[in-house]
């Protein structure tokens, strides 16, 4: 079975932390960066043409402006600690659930600075090794990177070739034209979501609001999943709060027709309904005409016994399904055998 992809923005991470982290911080929302960063001092004696409070605005006026560097220099590393210190709650969260929806031949590409969902990779590794690749297309704080071995993972590990601990890597900030290709981490991390999308039979846009300082970066996307029209038979999932008609125009040149799932949470995506097969689900949905029974995977108020109980039955299946075959279906309906 081909790839599942996943594009994760801001909304996502809401999502995963409503009522904020383990320590009660409000969630990485570009707008109210303000206030959440005390940038009240820093920003009295600036003249900011824009009256917007979006840091990505903001970040992007001074940055054009020279006198200001001193200034972006502060405001870099106020961000920069800022996500670092946001820490997961110890209940699952849909961020757990996300990356154990998933498995090994699947990508999450990330645009979020905030380590939440590194965080939630490291203790579901303990569940399960099968879990998707994880790659942060605008950096992230949580991960390190060796560039000489071009090794990565999280900050505190060390590389296995020459056992330094990892650098942190940069990460990139909100200006409107962003070089993808100055750092070896985030360019490989492009590199290989451009060849995952290709090959991919489903995308899902969790909580990606695409701002205009990502110009760039959705077309690098749409470019690597290609006319819409060679799409006929994949799917493209979209969970957002957005209404859907916005949807629809912002992700147009992906949606071949009626072919999309939309909702407004993680547990009604195909995601949450069907864990660890989405595709292959999906695929005996729309081809080959076998209905699937939606009510037995991830629901809100999951406790880890739950969550755990769920991922271990299929984690055998996996186990036991050879390499060179596809996973057996696993959500068909009742009413199918039935017949
Ligand atoms: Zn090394």
């Amino acid at each position: 079975m081909r790839a599942h992809t996943v594009i994760l923005g801001a909304g996502a991470t809401m999502a995963a932390i409503p009522n904020g982290d383990k320590n009660g911080k409000k969630s990485a929302v570009m707008n109210g960066m303000i206030q959440k960063l005390a940038l009240d001092d820093l920003l009295k004696n600036v003249k900011l043409d824009t009256k917007s409070d979006n840091i990505e605005d903001i970040y992007s006026e001074l940055y054009a402006k020279t006198e200001y560097k001193a200034i972006v220099v502060e405001l870099e590393k106020r961000l920069y600690e800022y996500f670092d210190s946001l820490e997961l709650p110890d209940e699952p969260t849909i961020y757990d659930m996300l990356i154990l929806s998933l498995t090994s031949k699947d990508v999450i590409a990330t645009f979020n600075w905030d380590p939440l969902l590194i965080q939630a990779y490291v203790r579901c590794y303990k569940i399960t090794n099968n879990l998707p690749h994880i790659l942060c297309l605008h950096g992230n704080v949580a991960m390190g990177y060796c560039e000489e071995h071009r090794e990565f993972g999280t900050k505190d590990a060390i590389c296995p070739i020459c056992n330094e601990i990892l650098t942190p890597i940069k990460l990139l900030y909100p200006v409107k034209r962003k070089n993808y290709k100055d750092d070896d981490y985030i360019s490989g991390c492009w590199e290989a979501v451009d060849e995952v999308i290709k090959k991919s039979y489903m995308i899902t846009i969790f909580g990606y609001s695409a701002p205009s300082s990502d110009i760039e970066a959705v077309g690098l996307l749409k470019k690597a999943w290609g006319k819409k029209e060679d799409r006929q038979l994949e799917e493209v999932s979209v969970i957002d709060i957005i209404d859907e008609e916005e949807m629809l125009f912002k992700w147009k040149d992906f949606i071949y027709s009626h072919h999309y799932r939309y909702t407004n949470n993680f547990f009604d995506s195909y995601l949450g309904m069907f864990p660890r097969r989405s595709c292959e689900t999906v695929f005996a949905m729309y081809s080959l005409n076998v209905p699937a029974d939606n009510r037995r995977g991830f629901h809100r108020g999951m406790t880890w016994t739950d969550v755990y109980s769920l991922v271990d039955d299929l984690c055998v299946i996996e186990k036991n399904t050879p390499s060179d075959k596809n996973l057996p279906l696993y959500y068909t309906a009742k009413s199918f055998f039935d017949r």
